[in-house]
């Protein structure tokens, strides 16, 4: 069996690793170089792609043709990426099915293929590093990112070749990597983890090998790359103080900006001062600027400021106050900056960072403050992918004594009365879980509904992310009888499966919940076209039956009266009865029993007609009922 290798598919870049004699390690490629850009150039329609950082060293040249951050769109629609996202150097469309397409060459390239080419040479260069031929994978995705997100991704992974083993959450994989050698500690802690594309904040309690996570929150569209924006932004309003002619900004001078200011944001981590240079913008105009660390954090404060919320929510989620937690672990390259650092002490109350003691170990008699420490010890590029690599590994057997326990982020449901949500597994549940809820009919005589599958946590139905739709058959019965279970399951890659059950008959099926962007809008009309014929079919079986039901009663009663009163009747009236029974009879019989209803006009009219006829029968079955009635007590005799 092959070796099953940790893999972080990261916004910005990715990374591959593995364990060996229970030391976790990042797998470097050919030239020695651990990060891969997740950055993927074509050259021409027939090439093959030049991925990571060859791509990258093209990408100010052919900004068209090289793709980068396009984990922020996996599994999304069109509709859903917002002007800011839409904001790359690359063509973004919705394709046929609504999904997220990248029009090139006369291609259209998914998400999906794009990081599929990303997951290639990572499993080349495993593959190369270990000697072996590698073909399973845990992949990371952000702990926020959707049903729809996962399933792309794993897609992704078995696209480039891989049996995808387990999906793992990027901030639980990095607290793994953090906890491996603290197995026999009790703590509480969070990973704050703040990447090129995407924000997650995840509380765990560790304890005895046993990681669980409390809660987790996120935003799977905020992350370095935004700061990264409202950089250019500012430096465009520079040049345009300078300079406002408009040739200037275009696609080539845009990706050079983008690259200045994202090397100037990594840079001003360390330095107070630095000069941003743009020589030959165009021919004739060239750029520079004197920015300082104080001008960077004022313009990008209010985005970091952002993810304050989320990390409000987890810690309400869990039920912990930031002091009760012992360590806050900073993941994700963006946590360098000193101002992402200085704001999350200051919101968990951190009493000091623990780099400021010098790494060194604190003894028994140490009294930790009153705030939990700020850990950045962590190598916040490497620690996501040795957690996966920790995860593999537990996959393959090793690692016996350690217990990983994640939770899913999103509340899955279904649409209810009035185009609500009806949440049937909340968010922050552990997984894998399974949750259920038993369905009945509202009308007679149904025979299917429709299921809408809904993952958020807003109220509305139509403000959460729609999984899709699926329609329930099941055995045609009287409102109310038939017992329909739906039952959800999440596994342990926080993917969800769906399953229905027909109580009655014990019929089963799997639903195969197809992810968002997979929804073909034409299937999902039809299908919702379908319910809405079938609510029809229901309506008229309905109204035949009761009909029926109806005429029936009216048949036996009639027969009943025309027997016992047989001599009283006379011959002509007695015949002119059972020509109008024969008539109803006759409309009974246009029933079609496939469809359960007939010719409800012919019935009524023949229900009417006997009705009608038989009103002396009823006059004098009255008569006698009253008699008999009055003889009883003895009035007459
Ligand atoms: P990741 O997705 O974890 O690889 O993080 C990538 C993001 O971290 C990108 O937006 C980088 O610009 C940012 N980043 C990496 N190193 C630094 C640094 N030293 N200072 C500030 N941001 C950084």
């Amino acid at each position: 069996m092959s070796k099953i290798v940790g893999i972080d598919l990261g916004t910005t870049n990715s990374l591959v690793a593995t364990v060996d004699s229970g030391i976790p390690y990042v797998i470097a490629d050919a030239d020695g170089r651990r990060l891969t850009p997740s950055v993927v150039h074509w050259a021409a329609a027939d090439a093959n792609p030049f991925v990571g950082n060859a791509a990258n060293r093209v990408r100010v040249l052919k900004p068209a043709q090289t793709v980068y951050s396009v984990k922020r769109f996996i599994g999304r629609r069109g509709a859903e990426i917002s002007d800011a996202d839409k904001q790359v150097s690359y063509p973004v469309a919705s394709g046929s099915h609504g999904e997220v397409v990248i029009p090139m060459f006369g291609k259209e390239f998914s998400a999906e293929d794009i990081s599929a080419e990303v997951l290639k040479k990572l499993k080349r260069d495993a593959e190369v590093a270990l000697g072996e031929s590698v073909t399973r994978a845990v992949i990371t995705v952000p702990a926020y990112f959707n049903d729809a997100q996962r399933q792309a991704t794993k897609r992704a992974g078995e696209l480039a070749g891989f049996t995808v083993e387990r999906i793992i959450n990027e901030p639980t994989a990095a607290a793994l990597a953090y906890g491996l050698d603290k197995l026999k500690e009790k703590s509480k802690i969070a990973v704050y983890d703040l990447g090129g594309g995407t924000f997650d904040l995840s509380i765990l309690e560790l304890n005895e090998g046993v990681f669980q996570v409390l809660s987790t929150n996120g935003n799977t569209r905020l992350g370095g790359d935004d700061l990264d924006r409202v950089l250019v932004e500012f430096l465009w309003q520079r040049i345009a103080s300078v300079s406002p002619k408009s040739e200037i900004r275009n696609p080539q001078s845009t990706a050079r900006l983008r690259e200045a200011a994202e090397v100037a944001k990594v840079k001003l981590s360390t330095e107070t001062e630095i000069e941003v240079s743009l020589p030959f913008l165009t021919p004739e105009f060239s750029f520079s600027h004197r920015l300082t660390r104080a001008e960077l954090e004022s313009i990008t404060g209010e985005t970091i400021l952002r993810t304050r919320p989320h990390c409000l929510r987890a810690l309400a989620d869990a039920k912990l106050d930031a002091r009760d937690l012992d360590q806050v672990i900073l993941v994700g390259g963006q946590t360098r900056m000193p101002l992402v650092r200085q704001l999350v002490s200051e919101w968990f109350g951190c009493a000091e960072f623990e780099e400021e003691r010098g790494g060194i170990r604190l003894g028994e008699d140490y009294h930790k403050p009153s705030g939990p420490l700020l850990n950045t010890g962590q190598n916040p590029d490497e620690a996501v992918a040795l957690g996966a690599a920790i995860q593999a590994e537990i996959l393959s057997g090793g690692f016996k004594n350690v217990l990983l326990l994640d939770v899913t982020p999103l509340s899955l449901g279904i649409e209810t009365f009035g185009g609500l949500m009806n949440v049937i597994i909340p968010r922050n549940s552990t997984i894998p879980v399974k949750a259920g809820e038993m369905f009945t009919t509202a009308m007679d005589h149904q025979r299917s509904m429709l299921i809408h599958v809904l993952q958020g946590e807003r109220e509305r139905a139509k403000d959460n992310w729609s999984l899709g739709r699926f329609t329930l058959e099941f055995e045609s019965a009287p409102r109310g009888i038939p017992r329909v279970g739906v039952q959800f399951e999440i596994d342990a890659n926080g993917i969800l499966h769906v399953l229905a059950r027909d109580t009655r008959t014990g019929k089963e099926m799997v639903v195969e919940m197809k992810s968002a962007v997979d929804v073909d809008d034409a299937a999902v009309t039809k299908m919702v076209e379908e319910s809405v014929k079938h609510a029809f079919d229901d309506l008229a079986t309905r109204r035949w039956v009761e009909a029926k039901l109806k005429a029936d009663a009216l048949l036996a009663a009639t027969r009943k009266g025309v027997a016992s009163s047989a001599s009283e009747l006379g011959a002509e009236y007695s015949t002119e009865i059972e020509v109008v029974l024969t008539l109803v009879e006759a409309a009974l019989a246009t029933e079609n029993p496939a469809t359960s209803s007939g010719d409800l006009k012919q019935l009524q009219a023949a229900c009417a007609k006997l009705d009608e006829v038989t009103k002396p029968l009823a006059d004098l079955l009255m008569d006698r009922a009253m008699e008999a009635m009055l003889r009883k007590r003895g009035a007459i005799s």
